[in-house]
This record gives C-alpha cells, sequence and structure tokens, in this order.
C-alpha cells in the first residue's frame, strides 16, 4: 500500500528503533530523563528560547499553550479552517474556556489587517480578545506558508494591542524548508509554538512546545494536570532526537515528491491541481466532479491510500516512506479512479 493519507503514518525506521532502544531513560516526573532533558535543551536552542517542552501530542501542546496564552472567557483570532478549531473535539471551550473568534483566511493565512479588525475594542460587555493563532503550515489549505514578513505584520499588530500570539507549527520544518529559514525567524514572532515529532520528522509520538522559560514552567504543571506528565520517556525522546539528527534536511524531498505527484495528475487532468501551487507536502486534488469516496475507495482497491475531504477534493500527503516511483504510481491510480463519472 502507498498511503498518502497522512505524514502521521509514518513508522519509526530501524535506525530510530535503535536509538529509541538505547535511550538512557530516568522518571521525567522527577526531571531525571536524561534523553528528555536533552531533547528539551536541544530543542530550545535550535529555536532560539528559553525552554521547551515534550508532550504527547499536538492536540496538548495547543490545549496547554491555549491555557497558558488565552484567558477564560477570552477570545482566541484564528482562521476558521485550522485544526485547534475542526479536529480537537471543542478543547478549547471544554479545558481552556475560550471563545474562538473565526476568520476567512487567505488559504488558511490571516492578515494583520483582518487581525486589527477583529480585535475588541475596550469594553465591559464586549469579550476581550487575549490571543492570535497561527497554523504554520496549514493543515486544511494544502499545507500553505506564512511568509516571515507576513508572520512579523500580524505579530506587530497583535502585540501593539497587547495580545499573544501562537504558532500552531505542528509542520513548521516543512514551512522552514519551503522558507529555506531558520527555527528561530519563526519562534520570533510567537509567545508560544509548537510542532509535531510524529509527522514529518517520523517519530512514533510527540510534540514539542516552545516557549519562555515561565511559560515552560507554566506547561508543566498544566501538563500535570492533563495527564500528560510521563515517566521514562527517554525512549519517545530518543526518536525525537533521531529525527532532529536525520529527516529534517529530508522534507525537501517530501516537497518536491509532492510537486511531482501534482504535475504528474494536472498532465493527465489538466485543472485539478496547480502543480506550481503546492507550497509544502499536501495537496488537494479535484476530482472533476467524481464522487470523491468512490474515488478514495477506488484508489485503496489499487493499492493507494489518500483521503476525501470534500464531495469531489481528495487530499494526498508525502511523507518519508513515500518515494518519487511511488508517487508516480499514485497518480496513475487517480488519473484511472477519475475515469468517466
Ligand atoms: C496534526 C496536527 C496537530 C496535532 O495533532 P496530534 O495528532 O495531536 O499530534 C495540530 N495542529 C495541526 C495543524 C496538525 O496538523
Amino acid at each position: 500500500m502507498i498511503d498518502l493519507r497522512s505524514d502521521t503514518v509514518t513508522r519509526p525506521s530501524d535506525g530510530m528503533r535503535r536509538a529509541m532502544a538505547a535511550a538512557e531513560v530516568g522518571d521525567d516526573v522527577y526531571r531525571e530523563d536524561p534523553t528528555v532533558n536533552r531533547l528539551q535543551d536541544r530543542v530550545a536552542e535550535l529555536f532560539d528560547a528559553e525552554a521547551s517542552l515534550f508532550v504527547p501530542s499536538g492536540v496538548m501542546a495547543n490545549q496547554l499553550w491555549l491555557r497558558l496564552l488565552a484567558r477564560p472567557a477570552t477570545e482566541v483570532i484564528l482562521d476558521g479552517d485550522s485544526h485547534i478549531v475542526n479536529y480537537e473535539a471543542g478543547a478549547g471551550a471544554a479545558l481552556a474556556g475560550v471563545q474562538f473568534r473565526t476568520l476567512v483566511g487567505d488559504r488558511g493565512r490571516l492578515s494583520a489587517e483582518a487581525v486589527a479588525e477583529a480585535i475588541r475594542p475596550d469594553a465591559f460587555h464586549l469579550t476581550p480578545t487575549s490571543l492570535v493563532s497561527l497554523e504554520q503550515t496549514h493543515n486544511r489549505h494544502g499545507g500553505t506558508v506564512y511568509r516571515l514578513e507576513e508572520l512579523a505584520a500580524v505579530a506587530s499588530v497583535a502585540r501593539g494591542a497587547g495580545l499573544n500570539v501562537y504558532i500552531d507549527g505542528a509542520r513548521v520544518f516543512n514551512a522552514l524548508a519551503a522558507l529555506d529559514a531558520k527555527p528561530g525567524d519563526v519562534m520570533a514572532h510567537a509567545d508560544g509554538l509548537s510542532f509535531c515529532l510524529s509527522k514529518g520528522l517520523g517519530a512514533p509520538v510527540g510534540s514539542m512546545m516552545v516557549g519562555s522559560s515561565a511559560a515552560i514552567e507554566e506547561a508543566r504543571l498544566w501538563r500535570r494536570r492533563y495527564g500528560g506528565a510521563l515517566r521514562q520517556v527517554g525512549v519517545l525522546a530518543a526518536a525525537g532526537l533521531h529525527a532532529l539528527d536525520h529527516n529534517v534536511e529530508r522534507l525537501a524531498v517530501d516537497h518536491a515528491n509532492a510537486r511531482l505527484l501534482a504535475s504528474e495528475i494536472a498532465g493527465a487532468r489538466p485543472g485539478s491541481v496547480d502543480p506550481d501551487d503546492v507550497p509544502t507536502n499536501i495537496l488537494f486534488v479535484d476530482t472533476g466532479g467524481v464522487d470523491a469516496n468512490a474515488v478514495v475507495a477506488r484508489l485503496a482497491a489499487d493499492g493507494v491510500l489518500a483521503n476525501a475531504m470534500g464531495p469531489s477534493v481528495v487530499r494526498f500527503v508525502t511523507h518519508l516512506d513515500v518515494d518519487a516511483d511511488d508517487c508516480r504510481r499514485a497518480a496513475r491510480a487517480f488519473v484511472d479512479a477519475t475515469r468517466g463519472g
């Protein structure tokens, strides 16, 4: 099976498994797991930040940051298609007690002007705004990327109004590869950031929160409350360290494979996808009116897994477990699956 449903499907490589098996561990609740400590120090340094924290999932990282950067009963400005709004089972309301002010971004990206307009004026009967949350890259909009100037402009408006800025950087390393930028270039515009070890970086579990020492200390406390404080978690941190060593530079290959897949499909099905507009590793392809669920079923029968994202839209995500040949084969399967109504 060529599994292009998501980059979450990546499996730990033999080298990663060896690193996990060999990891030196301790009780991380006592802060005595040397491998976790090494990963956290390394990530903080990488992002030019004071501190970082390992958490079990990206959703937990998002929810901890919402808890820390927004006050309960305040408003968070974010794109309506963001992961936090759509895929976190209502946790923003249940756990952080925040209200979402959803905007329609440019393929998921908020402009500084739109953010400025959405900030509530100071008045006792209005819901105060506390936080602006940005998704980099944007999952539901085909892996789109904020340019650094765009991040700077949004952050300047937000901070000028006394708001915090959060970056849900589940795929921030994909963005960095596309921008040819350093982690600190993005972190400079955020009060908190998180990224997933378990997507394109290829680790089986884990996300990292990155921020100030004070915020990360508070995150430790809330992580405990949420049941996310773990013990000999160095076996997972070792996978994260291995991922940072081996799987960051190669993300450019995933981006090239996504563009290849798009151009092979567009060659046979013009207009279904624009190969010049595949910024990272996610592409949405129009089925030309053929029912997307039927296309996905035919693809599966042909050995290719993808997700239906709408009545006539199929999503493919490239990652380290698929290569250029797999993408060519997936393109042929898509063309077959969309033949004649
Ligand atoms: C995957 C993802 C997350 C977190 O997901 P987990 O499955 O909990 O790791 C958060 N934000 C975005 C944009 C994502 O794509």
